[in-house]
């Protein structure tokens, strides 16, 4: 067990990622040794350039003013605002949600400096953090785990390309495309990602993704792609029944801190990583914090995935409607998705009689209990054929990997 930290005694962080570099740069600032292991040579390597949304709707506070707060400087890494993305429905008609807010900002995930993997290490180094890459530690030696997903509930995968189209991103409800869950496209600054998210678990799964980017490329001519690489990751989905065990406080997606709905793990990464740092430079408990703050949306989350994996295009498509005709009525798109993000009565009754069945209960090597989500198994409407288009794109992806291009991701990761 490890015991109760003495004020001058070092801390170790396993990870550094998103939650281990944000706990690190608390704890440095406030004077503490801390010494981050990652296995990976460097920060961001699991991503490899891909664009992400930081969303700004699960609270009331702008999530860059409570980075401030903390004092972690969101300057340090590029960000992108947005207002509005086109919402494209499972038939085809592509609309515009709005809002006069931040709705989400786009980050990218990496090891170029402007990503957000980067500008958290340059603070967590600044902050008198030592972080040592390649390096192999065992939990019962750290005092934060912060290592990210273990086990896979869902992949998302996507080709980057060079493109003149402007900035742009558009949300794709499409159970064909991406079974369970949404595909996107992202362009900044000349740079386009187009993905898609499976939450079932399909063979050749390619596919998806080559089908994917050939709707893309029918529906936006003028994106005219220049592939450049192929990324992509898995999500783990995990509810544990303490978020501290033997001293260790478990952050970021390895303490569950995900949205089972859709994957947006990135601002409960960084706040439980804050939350554990001020637990144990005694500010607050950190079970206690996650129980009040993050849980709750947590498990809104988890009932919304039931109810996500119920149905199919025709409710995509009413959810699709009903968020239009609510942004018409109040002239901001953004309060529709937040209160599907947050906490109501009918989310709490449907996580209580139906959602957290169904998880699975596991026990981790560590004696750790945890309820995990499943990556579903296929169902028969996902079994079908490539189209010409689909085809073609695949061919030009195996053509773009033989004069270099990379995939940063295999299914087997
Ligand atoms: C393709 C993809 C797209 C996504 N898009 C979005 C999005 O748009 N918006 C959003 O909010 N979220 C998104 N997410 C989720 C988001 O990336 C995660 O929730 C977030 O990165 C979790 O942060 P973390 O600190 O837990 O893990 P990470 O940031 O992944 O950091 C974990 C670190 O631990 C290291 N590590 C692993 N094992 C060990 C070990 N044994 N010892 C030491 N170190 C170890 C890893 O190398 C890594 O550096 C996406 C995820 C994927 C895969």
């Amino acid at each position: 067990m490890t015991p109760a930290l003495k004020d001058d005694e070092p801390i170790q962080i396993m990870g550094a990622g998103l939650s281990g570099l944000a706990a690190a740069i608390i704890l440095g600032k406030a004077g503490r040794e801390v010494h981050v292991h990652d296995i990976r040579a460097d920060s961001g390597a699991r991503f490899d350039g891909d664009f992400q949304g930081l969303e700004n709707w699960t609270s009331d506070t702008d999530f860059l003013d409570e980075l401030r707060e903390w004092g972690i400087n969101p300057d340090e890494f590029k960000t992108t605002d947005f207002h509005s993305v086109n919402v494209i429905h499972p038939d085809g008609v592509i609309l515009e949600a709005w809002s006069p807010d931040v709705a989400f900002r786009v980050i990218e995930r990496g090891t170029s400096s402007h990503t957000i993997d980067q500008g958290l290490k340059r603070q967590a180094i600044d902050a008198g953090a030592q972080i040592h890459y390649k390096s192999r530690v065992k939990p019962e030696d750290c005092h934060i785990i912060a290592a990210g997903p273990k086990e896979t509930s869902a992949v998302a995968f996507g080709e980057i390309f060079e493109t003149d189209y402007p900035d742009h991103v558009a949300f794709h409800l499409n159970d064909k495309l991406a079974p369970g869950a949404y595909a996107y496209l992202i362009v900044i600054d000349g740079i386009g990602l187009i993905c898609t998210c499976l939450w079932r678990k399909q063979s050749k799964s390619e596919r998806f993704l080559n089908e994917t980017i050939a709707y893309y490329d029918e529906h936006y001519p003028e994106l005219k792609r220049r592939p450049i690489k192929r990324v992509g990751g898995k999500g783990d989905f995990s509810l544990p029944e303490k978020y501290t065990h033997e001293g260790r406080h478990y952050v970021g997606e390895a303490g569950g801190m995900q949205d089972f709905m859709w994957g947006f793990g990135m601002r409960y990464a960084i706040t439980s990583g804050v939350f554990a740092a001020k637990d144990i430079l005694g500010e607050l408990e950190y079970d206690k914090e996650v129980k009040r703050q993050i849980l709750p949306t947590i498990k809104t989350s988890i009932a919304n995935r039931w109810l996500m994996n119920r149905v199919g295009n025709r409710a995509f498509k009413r959810i699709g409607l009903n968020w239009f005709k609510d942004q018409n009525k109040r002239q901001d798109g953004l309060p529709y998705i937040a209160k599907i993000f947050r906490p109501d009565l009918k989310r709490k009754i449907v996580f209580n009689l139906f959602g957290r069945w169904m998880l699975e209960k596991k026990q981790a090597e560590d004696g750790r209990t945890y309820r995990r989500l499943p990556f579903r198994g296929s169902l028969k409407r996902d079994g079908w054929e490539p189209s010409e288009a689909g085809k073609a794109v695949g061919q030009q992806w195996r053509n773009t990997r033989k004069s270099g291009g990379t995939t940063s991701f295999s299914e087997e990761e």
